[in-house]
C-alpha cells in the first residue's frame, strides 16, 4: 500500500486514513486526506515530518482550517493537526486538553449565540467602527513583561481565555477568532490595528534540513497578511511571547466586546475575510469610509445575496462568504472568481486573496 512505510513510523493511536477534511475545516468543506495525524507532543510532530521528508511524502500542516479552502479532491499526502499543546508561563506549565477538530468547532460556533441582527444599509456612517473596531483601541507597552510559551497547536480561544483571565493581557483583541497558534503566527493575524507579531519575542520552527531555528521577532519578516513562513515552508513549534502584566478588566472586556461584535457580523460557517483590505491611499483616493473590502462587495459593486449553490456571499459581512449548507469548494471559488471579476471591470480594483487554497481541486 502507498504510504505504507511512514504509516508504519507514526504513533498508529493518531492516525486516520482517507478522512474527510469538512470535519476540520469551519468551513466544512475539503475532500479527503490520504493520511490525516494529529501528534500530541512536538517531539512526535519533529518524528513525523521527518519520516514524511524521508519517504517524499508532501506534508500540509492544517489548524483548525479557518483560513483555508480545502478542495474537493482533498490532500495528497500527510496532513498534520497538531496537538501540542503546551502553554509554560514562568515554571508553570499547562497542557490545554486534545480535543479533535470537529468538536473544537462545534463548540466554538455555540459559544455565542445572539438574535441580532446588523443592519449594514444604516450602518454606513458607522461602517468604519463596525469593520474596525477602532473604539477599543488602548495601549499597555508600559505594563511589566510576562514572558510566555506557546506550542503551535494550542488553540487561540483557549489560550485567550486562559491568559486574559489571569491578568496576562495582549490576546484580547484576538477575541472570536477561531484557530491555533501556529494558524495565527504563520498568516499573522490582526485584531483591527493590532498584529500577532507585535507580542512575539521568537518563534521556533523546524526548517527544511530538520534542524530547529529560531525567529527573533524582527526576523518574521511580518506585516499585513505575511510572515516570512509564506516562503520558508518551515514548521512552526512554538513561540515566545511578551505578554503584559496588565489591566486584567479592561482586557477582558476587550476580549468579551470583540467576541460580541465578531459574532454579530462575521458568520462563523466561513473561513473569515476572503480578500485583503484595500490600501488607506486607495481608500482615500475613492472617498470610500472604510479599507474594507466588505464595504466595497455591498454598496459599489452591489452584490448583496450573491451565490452560486450553498456558497453565498455573507449578509452580516460582505468580505465574508458563508456555507450554508451543502457548499463545494468549486462552488466557493466561483463565487470568488465572480467578486474578483466585477471588481477589476467596474473598479479596477484587482482584489488579493486572504485565504490560502490548499489540495486539489476538479
Ligand atoms: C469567523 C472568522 C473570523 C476571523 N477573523 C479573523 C481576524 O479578525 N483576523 C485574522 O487575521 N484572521 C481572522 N480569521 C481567519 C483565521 O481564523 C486566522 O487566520 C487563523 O489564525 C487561522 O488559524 P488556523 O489554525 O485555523 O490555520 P489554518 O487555516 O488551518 O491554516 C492557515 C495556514 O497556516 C499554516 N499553518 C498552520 N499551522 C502551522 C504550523 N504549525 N506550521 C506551519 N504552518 C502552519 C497552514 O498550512 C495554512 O497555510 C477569521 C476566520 C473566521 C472563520
Amino acid at each position: 500500500m502507498k504510504y505504507q512505510k511512514l504509516i508504519s513510523k507514526l504513533n498508529p493511536k493518531f492516525i486516520k486514513l482517507n478522512e474527510p477534511l469538512s470535519k476540520h475545516t469551519t468551513l466544512r468543506i475539503g475532500g479527503p486526506a490520504d493520511i490525516f495525524y494529529e501528534p500530541r507532543t512536538n517531539e512526535e510532530l519533529i518524528d513525523a515530518i521527518i519520516h514524511a521528508r524521508k519517504e517524499n511524502v508532501p506534508i500540509t500542516m492544517l489548524g483548525w482550517g479557518s483560513n483555508v479552502l480545502v478542495g474537493d479532491l482533498g490532500i495528497r499526502g500527510l496532513v498534520i493537526r497538531n496537538q501540542a499543546k503546551k502553554i509554560t508561563i514562568g515554571q508553570k506549565e499547562i497542557v490545554e486538553k486534545s480535543e479533535n477538530n470537529e468538536n473544537l468547532i462545534n463548540q466554538w460556533e455555540k459559544s455565542y449565540k445572539s438574535e441580532i441582527r446588523w443592519n449594514s444599509a444604516t450602518e454606513k456612517e458607522g461602517a468604519r467602527k463596525m469593520y474596525e473596531f477602532q473604539d477599543l483601541d488602548y495601549d499597555e507597552n508600559d505594563r511589566p513583561i510576562v514572558k510566555v510559551v506557546m506550542e503551535s497547536g494550542v488553540d487561540l480561544p483557549f489560550a485567550i481565555n486562559h491568559l486574559v483571565y489571569q491578568g496576562l493581557t495582549g490576546l484580547q483583541w484576538y477575541g472570536r477568532i477561531p484557530g491555533t497558534i501556529g494558524g495565527a503566527i504563520f498568516n499573522n493575524i490582526h485584531g483591527g490595528t493590532h498584529f500577532i507579531h507585535e507580542i512575539i519575542d521568537e518563534v521556533k520552527v523546524l526548517d527544511s534540513k530538520n534542524q530547529i531555528k529560531i525567529y527573533k521577532q524582527n526576523e518574521l519578516k511580518a506585516k499585513y497578511d505575511y510572515s516570512i513562513f509564506h516562503d520558508t515552508k518551515e514548521i512552526i513549534l512554538d513561540a515566545t511571547f511578551n505578554l503584559r502584566k496588565g489591566d486584567k478588566k479592561r482586557a477582558i472586556y476587550v476580549a468579551q466586546e470583540w467576541t460580541k461584535r465578531k459574532a454579530l457580523h462575521q458568520p462563523s460557517n466561513s473561513i473569515g475575510c476572503v480578500f485583503q483590505n484595500i490600501s488607506v491611499k486607495e481608500k482615500e483616493k475613492r472617498g470610500w469610509p472604510t479599507v474594507s473590502v466588505g464595504y466595497v462587495v455591498e454598496h459599489v459593486l452591489n452584490m448583496k445575496g450573491f451565490h452560486i449553490g450553498d456558497a453565498w456571499i455573507s449578509e452580516k459581512h460582505h468580505n465574508f462568504i458563508e456555507n450554508k449548507g451543502k457548499a463545494t469548494a468549486q462552488e466557493y471559488l466561483a463565487v470568488i472568481e465572480e467578486i474578483k471579476k466585477r471588481a477589476l471591470e467596474k473598479l479596477g480594483l484587482n482584489l488579493k486573496l486572504e485565504i490560502f487554497l490548499l489540495g486539489e481541486f476538479k
